[in-house]
């Protein structure tokens, strides 16, 4: 038998995510961390870099990295320091980036996967806390910078290359943003870059103990895009190493539109950075009471919740998943379920009716006007058999587009179920007498007759009469004895 060409290869797969933290201010200066400024508005002398100007540090945005390094299992270093990266590029006015080097702030910790229904834990070597450095958009001909984003709290979660393939590295990214959304540390909005990530790679003949040498692809800031170019530049290795070629060490560009990696530039070294210490700050010194004090506030992390949620309410796996993955929705299935006691009913209305309404309106559910209490009353109502499945629906649209009650709607709507045997039961004769051939196909036992009659009564109940007591209704009218 023939292997393939990747089956006789391993791929390693290392992610640096820079995370834009949520602090009211910037890193080093008062300017606001905000997004959407008209250009250069958020700017003062410390962001723009002007000489003479002195940095003071952001505590919060340390806070925040050390949350996210307790939820990650890391451990945080109790001395940690600044240090100056040197690199000339025109979105960086200073000429360096005030960064960690050899101290950072939290070391270790891991992130577990789900693939293909197997656990895996994917490492991290350290998290570190730096500035974010201008924007450069460049047109036909020229090129502007923005430097709105100078100085915006940037937090670096440096992973081991534990990752197998694309399929990983996108399960880890889905991962760790639902960890640091949960942390509330960063509004985690890809759209507006405050998730970015630079992919290394490398390929090692199946076997092999020693890492292939890698390439990195710069600046990724959407999922899909890691998952492609990543495909793409393993593929590209593992043919060039067939073919028994060798891989260049070097930065390496997406071209989205392409769906193809090019060459950029050589692979710089730390060395040419010529890291030093940051001499206009000073070093990072955290009590052990303050980090206590940050692990009190640590939010029920999405793992244990999943587990938490299929015990305490005794919903599937797969409910979990679902409802566990946005924390305002778990929050919201949460306050309904307490609210109705019937936990897997709850559960089938927001996975499905609610997230049906809210992707349709493009809502939040935070914005949602279906009170959880409102939704509890629905189940009721329906539990009780006092409106149908149907009804139900409609109540719950009502209730989506304007808010109220579910018992004041189905009365003003007048969708409240027949339960009431006499008004049935004269609804039954009514079809009887209107489908004798099928009336006589019942009494011979043929059950498909019995369903056919059945639709008439509830059509002439316009849907409101309750399908249980029809049936019984129609068997016991219908009986061969009768
Ligand atoms: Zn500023
Ligand atoms: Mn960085």
């Amino acid at each position: 038998m023939t292997r393939s060409p990747a089956a006789a290869f391993q791929s390693d797969v290392g992610l640096e995510v820079h995370v834009q933290l949520k602090t009211a201010s910037k890193i080093w200066c008062g300017c606001p961390n905000r997004y959407g400024s008209p250009a250069n508005s958020d700017v003062c002398p410390v962001c723009l870099g002007y000489p003479g100007s002195l940095p003071v540090m952001n505590r919060h945005a340390v806070e925040l990295t050390v949350k996210t390094g307790l939820m990650l299992g890391c451990e945080i270093n109790r001395y940690s320091k600044w240090d100056r990266k040197n690199y000339f590029y025109p979105d960086m006015p200073k000429n360096y980036q005030i960064s960690q080097y050899d101290l950072p702030l939290c070391i270790g910790g891991a992130v577990e996967i789900d693939i293909g229904g197997q656990r895996k834990r994917v490492g991290l070597t350290r998290i570190h806390l730096e500035e974010d450095v201008g924007k450069n958009t460049h047109y036909e001909g020229r090129s502007s910078v923005d430097f709105n984003r100078a100085g915006t709290p940037l937090m670096e979660i440096v992973t081991e290359p534990d990752m197998g393939s694309a399929d990983e590295a996108l399960a880890f990214l889905l991962a760790l943003k639902e960890i640091l959304a949960y942390g509330a540390v960063s509004d985690c909005n890809l759209e507006e870059g405050n998730l970015r990530c630079d992919v290394n790679c490398s390929v090692r003949p199946a076997g092999d103990t020693a890492l292939g040498v890698k390439t990195e692809i710069k600046n990724m800031n959407t999922f899909k895009g890691v998952h492609r170019a990543l495909d793409h530049e393993l593929k590209r290795q593992i043919a060039e190493r067939t073919q028994g070629g060798a891989i260049v060490q070097e930065t390496r560009r997406w071209d989205d539109e392409m769906g193809v990696t090019s060459a950029m530039r050589t692979k710089e070294q730390a060395h040419d950075y010529r890291y030093f210490s940051e001499p206009d700050l000073l070093p990072v010194v955290l009590s052990k009471e303050s980090i206590d004090e940050i692990s009190s506030t640590l939010p029920e992390l999405p793992k244990a919740r999943r587990m938490r949620f299929e015990a305490e309410y005794g919903i599937p796996a797969y409910d979990a998943g679902v409802l566990v993955a946005d924390r305002a929705l778990a929050d919201y299935y949460e306050a309904a379920a307490a609210a109705s006691g019937n936990y897997k009913a709850v559960s089938n209305w927001v996975m499905g009716e609610m997230l049906r309404a809210l992707a349709e309106t493009g809502t939040e559910i935070t914005g949602c006007r279906v009170e959880p209490e409102a939704l509890a009353a629905l189940v009721r109502l329906v539990d009780e058999k006092a409106i149908n499945s149907t009804g139900a629906k409609e109540v719950f649209q009502e209730m989506f587009e304007r808010g109220g009650e579910p018992q004041g709607i189905v009365e003003a709507r007048g969708l409240a179920q027949v339960s009431d045997t006499g008004a049935i039961e004269a609804l039954v004769e009514q079809a009887i007498g209107e489908h004798p051939d099928s009336a006589q196909d019942v009494r011979n036992g043929k059950e498909k007759a019995l369903q056919h009659l059945m639709g008439q009564v509830m059509r002439l109940s316009r849907g409101k009469a309750n399908p249980q007591l029809v049936l019984e209704l129609l068997r016991e009218r219908l009986s061969p004895g009768a």
